[in-house]
């Protein structure tokens, strides 16, 4: 049997021996009291990495989203947020559902930003007709897209000016620090000492985009290759409030610092190495570059889209059961989704460009 090149997402990692061994060192207690000394330390790293007075940590990106918007928002109340935002179409509606909070979904630019100018003319008077705009949420990377900086200041700016708050669900904020950092970078790599705090290195990128806002939500499950788990970071009044709804919504954990130190762990030895799922999804596109009706994406960080047009659309089942049986996973139809990450190497990458190619004949 050939081994698997899973790339249907940087969720399907697994944790590392070195993981494994710092999750089973770790001090526990029952986080619920406040007790778990590992869960502790995670929430006062990550708060402090990103330049917030404190953080939580919740079992999933979705339920931390949740517990944000619920923060920012009363019922009645609406936010801004993009037609492909995580927190508008991929959660089950849940701020509705959960806060009778109604989103003002707004489209997307190519770049995936939300046009200044959309957002000016949905943020609502204050009049009895309609819902009160509250919040805008931006998504950094979105879809593997990391927003121009300059774009994040001036929606956040904006946002700010007309008195809404900002929520960035940053799932993958250190991707985008990273790719961010490689364009601050003066050599265009990130730069050296990466861990250090100055412009160019990637904490420092990862805090100057989350300072535009007033909570955030990271995941140490996707690139970061922990097995379980988010933090929401924010003022300590909001994270209080937060951590109210947290209970509400079910996600109170007992000695949940097992998984605080696998994310802690990922913190402090899976970021620089984000650069290298972006180089693999550069490989990738480049592999599969000028074949006939595949419209490939190129990547900005570890995620690759691939259109399939033309007489491979047609194509696509047989493609997709070929892939399978050379042991290829990857999600979509038409579009083809392509995620490196922990799991994912160079011969893995080149197997998967070889099956396409082979495919395709080329
Ligand atoms: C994965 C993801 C989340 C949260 O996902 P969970 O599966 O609930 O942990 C939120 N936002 C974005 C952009 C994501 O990619």
């Amino acid at each position: 049997m050939v081994s698997t090149v899973d790339l249907r997402s940087d969720t399907v990692t697994l944790p590392t021996a070195a993981m494994r061994a710092a999750m089973q060192a770790a001090p526990l207690g029952d986080d619920v009291f406040g007790g778990d000394p590992s869960v502790n330390a995670l929430q006062e790293k990550i708060a402090a990495m990103l330049g917030f007075e404190a953080a939580l940590f919740l079992p999933t990106g979705t339920q931390s989203n949740l517990c944000a918007i619920l923060s920012h928002c009363q019922r009645g109340d609406e936010y801004l947020v993009g037609q492909m935002a995580h927190c508008y179409r991929w959660e089950g509606g849940g701020a509705a559902v959960f806060g009778s909070v109604q989103p003002q979904p707004l489209n997307h630019q190519a770049d995936g930003t939300l046009a200044l100018a959309d957002i000016e003319a949905a943020i609502k008077p204050d009049d009895a007709h309609f819902a009160r705009s509250r919040l805008l949420t931006l998504e950094n990377t979105l879809g593997g897209k990391l927003l121009p900086f300059e774009y994040v200041q001036q929606a956040t700016q904006l946002a700010k000016s007309k008195g809404l708050g900002r929520h960035l669900d940053g799932a993958r904020l250190f991707n985008a620090a990273v790719a961010q950092a490689a364009l601050t970078g003066s050599d265009g790599r990130p730069a050296a000492g990466l861990k250090g705090g100055e412009r160019g290195g990637i904490t420092f990128e990862a805090r100057r985009i989350a300072q535009c806002f007033d909570s955030v939500s990271v995941c140490f499950s996707k690139g970061l290759g922990a097995p379980v788990g988010s933090a929401l970071c924010g003022s300590r009044e909001f994270i209080a409030r937060a951590h109210r709804i947290r209970k509400m919504a079910g996600g109170g954990m007992r000695q949940a610092g097992m998984l605080a130190a696998a994310a802690s762990h990922a913190l402090d030895h899976h970021i620089e190495r984000l650069a290298q799922d972006h180089v693999l999804a550069k490989r990738l596109a480049d592999g599969l570059a000028g074949i006939e009706d595949l419209q490939v994406e190129a990547p900005q960080t570890n995620i690759l889209f691939v259109d399939l047009t033309g007489a491979a659309k047609e194509r696509s089942a047989a493609l997709l059961k070929h892939l399978a049986d050379e042991g290829i996973q990857a999600t979509g139809l038409y579009r083809l989704r392509f995620v490196t990450h922990l799991d994912v190497d160079a011969e893995g990458v080149d197997r998967a460009v070889a099956a396409i190619r082979q495919f395709f004949k080329v």
